[in-house]
């Protein structure tokens, strides 16, 4: 049984879906008006896993995650680099999707754009006047908080400690009360507008993913999620206005993730204050950064250092040796298949299956990466124990490890691309050691081991060819 911690109910959930083994998620994407930098990283890579964690389980998950292209910020910079909002949009856009699939991160099933939403988001907010809780002022609208009994109940305050802590844009003489928040801003000189009924403007940002997510997920989600920094006002502001349309409860479980902080005092490669992950990448591979993020649980706070990076590097490159070497030995085994199980095998067999339900028990419980990671971390060094020690290597042994270990792949996101792994130095310097040995065979005539290299060679798909002057390799198959 999955259990959730929702922001909402500050508790530990039985997570139940709406409709049965179907998951509606909509995830509070990026601005995009900038690199995608650690902060970003760290929130998708961990809803990126819980995601995936659920697909393993069974779920079909509709996940869906909005791109910003229309906002404060991003006419801050289109105004800063003097160029159209929109060139800026599919500028940063491209360079998310890219870092997006450097890190493994899957691709949401939709990922709506606020500027192609903009009569839907006008549809929602006329309804919201309509209702009486939304007020046109001078071009502008607002939401009526007042008008909204329960606002504040996502991060658990009163109407009277918000006005309190204060609010953003509080002393706009165009609204009814402090803490009313914008649906519809009205162009200024210079800005993007689309035409409304209440003139020349553009949407708010609260009112974007509150009507993309109904619009493609339904009225109530199962999970909405975002980071922590997203529950006051966005999140709640959101509920506001999902809720006075719907009178349905808008999600039944909100999901936050924690901060990540970085050290500035102990970072020394040029990676700067603040770390983009195009940069980080020319560093450390995708699999150490989603290892970074996911050794924390998704609620809990990060430092980032390099110091700790660099040690992740190493822990992530230890996995994916034994994982490749299980992979070999589960075709070099398939001779050997009728072997009979020794005690080390058994011993094998039994450690995979208590892993894997370990590792389920440890996800079920608000998707406890941390711990699961470590059950992961344990395993692979009884497999590599047992690689060490088995006389033979017991097909069927090693078959059950291969497909765990597949498994955990899914799970984490890890070693998508096994191939980025082997350089093309490195096989260039096999091949060339290969080449040499044949020419020491072939000079002690030895022609047997001389042909059969070349012929192993030939099987992997390298041909050598034999010149008067030198011998030629290649890899592509063409002639
Ligand atoms: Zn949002």
């Amino acid at each position: 049984m999955i259990k959730i911690y929702s922001t909402l109910t500050r508790k530990l959930e039985e997570f139940k879906t709406i409709e049965p083994g179907v998951v509606k998620w909509y995830n509070c994407g990026p601005t995009v008006n900038g690199l995608m930098h650690l902060g970003h990283a760290r929130s998708a890579i961990a809803f990126d896993t819980i995601r995936r964690y659920l697909e393993y389980r069974g779920y079909k998950v509709e996940y869906v995650m909005n791109f910003t292209d229309i906002e404060d910020r991003m006419i801050e910079v289109s105004n800063q680099e003097q160029r159209p909002v929109l060139e800026v949009a599919e500028e940063y856009l491209s360079y998310f999707r890219r870092d997006m699939a450097n890190l493994n991160l899957k691709p949401a099933t939709i990922h709506p754009r606020a500027m192609l939403h903009m009569n839907q988001m006008i549809e929602s907010i006329e309804k919201l006047i309509e209702k009486g809780v939304a007020y046109e002022s001078d071009g502008d609208v607002y939401f009526d908080v007042r008008k909204f009994e329960e606002y504040g109940k996502l991060s658990n305050q009163k109407l009277e400690n918000i006005l309190q802590e204060g609010t953003e844009d509080a002393d706009n003489p165009k609204k009814k009360f402090p803490a009313d928040f914008a649906l519809w801003k009205k162009m200024k000189p210079g800005e993007p507008y689309w035409p409304s009924p209440w003139g020349k403007g553009r949407i708010g940002w609260h009112s974007e993913c509150s009507t993309m997510s109904m619009l493609y997920l339904g009225e109530t989600l199962d999970i909405h999620s975002g980071g922590q920094d997203l529950i006051f006002p966005h999140h709640e502001n959101e509920i506001a206005q999902s809720e006075s349309l719907t009178g349905k409860q808008f999600a039944n479980y909100w999901l936050h993730n924690g901060f990540i902080n970085i050290d500035q005092e102990k970072m020394s490669k040029s990676l700067g204050n603040f770390v983009n992950i195009y940069d980080l990448l020319k560093y450390y591979t995708p699999d150490a950064v989603r290892l970074f993020v996911l050794q924390t649980h998704y609620r809990s706070p990060i430092v980032f250092t390099e110091d700790a990076m660099d040690q992740v590097q190493i822990t992530i490159d230890r996995l994916f040796d034994v994982i490749l070497l299980t992979k070999n030995y589960v075709d070099e085994s398939k001779e050997m298949e009728d072997a009979d199980l020794t005690d080390l095998d058994n011993e094998l067999l039994e450690k995979t299956k208590k892993a894997k339900d370990d590792l389920i028990v440890a996800m079920d419980e608000d998707f406890n990466t941390s711990n699961g990671l470590a059950v992961v971390f344990d395993y692979s060094r009884e497999v590599n124990d047992y690689l060490r020690k088995a006389e033979v290597i017991n097909s069927a042994v090693i078959n059950e490890t291969d497909e765990f270990f597949n498994e955990i792949r899914e799970i984490f996101g890890f070693f998508e691309d096994f191939n980025s792994y082997l350089s093309i130095d490195t096989v260039e310097k096999l091949i060339k050691l290969l080449i040499e040995l044949r020419g020491e065979f072939r000079r002690e005539k030895n022609w047997e081991m001389g042909d059969k290299i070349r012929d192993d060679l030939k099987e992997a798909g390298i041909t050598l060819e034999d010149t008067p002057k030198r011998i030629l390799w290649k890899l592509t198959q063409s002639q």
